[in-house]
């Protein structure tokens, strides 16, 4: 089911009435992003879904997703005018095992259709988390804060500015399969604004409902 108005302006989640500006999960928990938005509700059809995409090396379901983000926020993309889409960075290991990082595929076909660098070296998985399941909001930020990194090669650019001709973007994207309690956007938003990086929006294919 796609992701209607009216939305939390932080997170892109619907919201029971145009009275309510943010989600209860947005006004509980700390937002180091700017905004984002999802494009479906994670239920059973979309967990199914994104499980094939992930587990089953299904990667053609997001030719579908990526055409449906591409015109759905072709809009958003254009007011952000960002320098650079991100992909949510999974840990080397896993990628090895799977082949392939699903949110970077994505990041990829919206790059083309946008005509705007996917950049895969700039944040990274540094360490592996265990699995977030059993983790309340809390504890899932605390797993993950640690777990992403800037590149040094960039946070030194960041620092010195006239030696690499400012390499840190201004504005960045940062793109996955599926935003649930926030807590893996808003641990990379931290890392990202922390290295210097100004503006960070996210878009994803599905978003949970949250509380
Ligand atoms: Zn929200």
């Amino acid at each position: 089911m796609p992701v209607r108005q009216p939305a939390c302006r932080k997170c892109g989640k619907e919201v029971p009435g145009q009275h309510h500006e943010y989600c209860l999960d947005c006004i509980r928990h700390k937002r180091t992003f700017d905004s984002g938005a999802a494009l479906f509700h994670y239920n059973d059809a979309a967990r199914h879904s994104l499980a094939a995409v992930k587990y089953k090396n299904r990667r053609e379901y997001l030719d579908f997703y990526g055409t449906a983000i591409q015109y759905r926020f072709e809009k958003a993309i254009r007011y952000w005018k960002p320098d650079m889409l991100i992909p949510v960075p999974i840990h080397p290991s896993r990628r090895r095992q799977r082949g392939y990082n699903q949110a970077e595929e994505l990041a990829i076909r919206l790059g083309k259709a946008w005509n705007i660098p996917v950049c895969t070296r700039l944040l990274f998985r540094a360490r592996k988390t265990t699995p977030q399941r059993d983790l309340n909001p809390t504890e899932r930020l605390k797993n993950l804060q640690e777990a992403f990194r800037v590149h040094p090669e960039f946070l030194s650019d960041a620092r010195n500015p006239e030696v690499s001709g400012g390499k840190l973007p201004d504005c960045v994207v940062l793109i996955d399969d599926i935003y649930t309690t926030g807590s893996t956007i808003e641990a990379c938003s931290r890392v990202l604004k922390a290295a210097g990086i100004k503006e960070i929006h996210y878009l994803s294919i599905c978003i949970g409902d949250g509380k």
